[in-house]
């Protein structure tokens, strides 16, 4: 049996990652789930799952989740806090970590699986937008095979010769083609964009996401984590990685090679089929995803990004090129920008200003050592708070 940690369980990726590993009750048993507030949440899933160990950000949240589990006669221990994540993605019962925090929060226990050699199935692109050096570093050093999970960066992998680790250059590939939907709001004019609201930018077209990934990929800053994300992961550089806009969402990525092949990966849009590949590479397992009906598709298009109406996607290659500290500034504003405009405090094209503006106060160096990092993302989140309140 494969024991498995979910950080992030309540979340979006962590119920379909359940959704996956129940079907297959002889293969994989969850050993530590995690959530930040949602203790009803992580108390049915305790209930279902019974795992060793139960971790809740928040600590009032983690005591009335233990009084609720002691009441009902289960014996799972409840931790509490980052100590508390990052022990349960260590642990030795766990084989595999699935890393889906949202935002930068998630990065110390993801950290902390890269470290004790565990297999990642990374979801949580900020992690590695944040400190992707450091990250990759902690990979190679802890032994750990890291999976991804965003739907982008699986196909990629699954269209990669198996020793891309020798350098693109060397096995023959010349391009990465990132796949983009273009979000809700991929037809409307830069003046329609003003008045957008949280919940038209949550209505994504093919996918059901939480809410933060839901407005990046409204505006794009989605797509341009990813490119960051896939830099790190397929040890390339940014000019290597063109973002295609295709509506449908169907082909998944692409892989070109030197000899004109282009490689895709195809699929419904449903995250459970890039989980069920992580989980049980290189075997196949089943997902519960319906099979891909062509017909029904008839027909996929592919459109160029335009920079200009997506400034956040314009930012992320900026910050990418820059290099050192930046990447993890932009992530920061982002997370700031996002979380106003959801709570009505910022517009929709106040978010990509708002970062920029953060970008061009704090040029970032070329220090990445995590406390660096840390002390970086803390400051562009209170600078970023600081522009938003002064707007009004
Ligand atoms: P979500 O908001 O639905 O879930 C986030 C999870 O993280 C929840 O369990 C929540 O309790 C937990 N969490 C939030 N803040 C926390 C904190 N401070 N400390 C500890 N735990 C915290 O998000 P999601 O859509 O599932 O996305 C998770 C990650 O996966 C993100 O990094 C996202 O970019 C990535 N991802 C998601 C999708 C998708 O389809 N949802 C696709 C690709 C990548
Ligand atoms: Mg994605």
């Amino acid at each position: 049996m494969i024991g498995l940690t979910v950080l992030g369980s309540t979340g979006s990726i962590g119920i379909s990652t359940l959704d996956v590993v129940a079907r297959h009750p002889d293969r994989y048993r969850v050993v530590a789930l995690t959530a930040n507030q949602d203790v009803d949440g992580l108390f049915e899933q305790c209930r279902r799952f019974e795992p060793d160990y139960a971790v809740m950000a928040n600590a009032d949240a983690a005591q009335s989740l233990e009084q609720r589990l002691q009441a009902t006669g289960l014996t799972i221990n409840v931790l509490t806090g980052v100590e508390g994540l990052e022990h349960v993605a260590a642990m030795s019962e766990a084989d595999y970590v699935m890393a889906a925090i949202v935002g930068a929060a998630g990065l110390l226990p993801t950290l902390a699986a890269a470290k004790a050699g565990k297999r990642v199935l990374l979801a949580n692109k900020e992690a590695l937008v944040v400190a992707g050096e450091l990250f990759m570093r902690a990979v190679d050093q802890g032994g750990a095979e890291i999976l991804p999970i965003d739907s982008e960066h699986n196909a990629v992998f699954q269209c990669m010769p198996g020793d891309y680790r020798r350098g693109l250059d060397q096995v023959g590939v010349s391009q990465i083609l990132l796949t983009a939907s273009g979000g809700p709001f991929r037809t409307l004019s830069l003046d329609q964009l003003q008045d957008v609201t949280p919940d038209q930018a949550c209505a994504h077209p093919n996918w059901d996401m939480g809410r933060k990934i839901s407005v990046d990929s409204a505006t794009m800053m989605n797509k341009g984590l990813e490119v960051i994300e896939a830099c790190w992961l397929f040890h390339t550089t940014p000019d290597k990685v063109q973002v295609v806009l295709h509506p449908q969402s169907v082909i998944h990525s692409m892989v070109a090679y030197t000899d004109g092949s282009v490689l895709a990966q195809l699929g419904n849009p449903d995250m459970r089929t890039p989980i069920a590949h992580a989980l049980a590479w290189p075997e196949r397992i089943a997902s519960g995803v319906a099979p891909l009906d062509l017909f029904a598709t008839a027909r996929l298009d592919f459109e160029p990004p335009n920079m200009e109406r997506f400034a956040c996607l314009r930012l992320a290659y900026q910050a990418i090129e820059a290099g050192g500290t930046c990447p993890a500034i932009l992530n920061a504003a982002n997370e700031i920008a996002v979380a106003a405009f959801l709570d009505g405090k910022l517009g929709f094209t106040g978010i990509p200003e708002v970062i920029e503006s953060v970008l061009d106060l704090m040029p970032g160096d070329g220090n990445s050592d995590l406390n660096t990092l840390l002390a970086v993302d803390h400051e562009a989140r209170i600078r970023t708070e600081q522009l938003i309140r002064d707007r009004v």
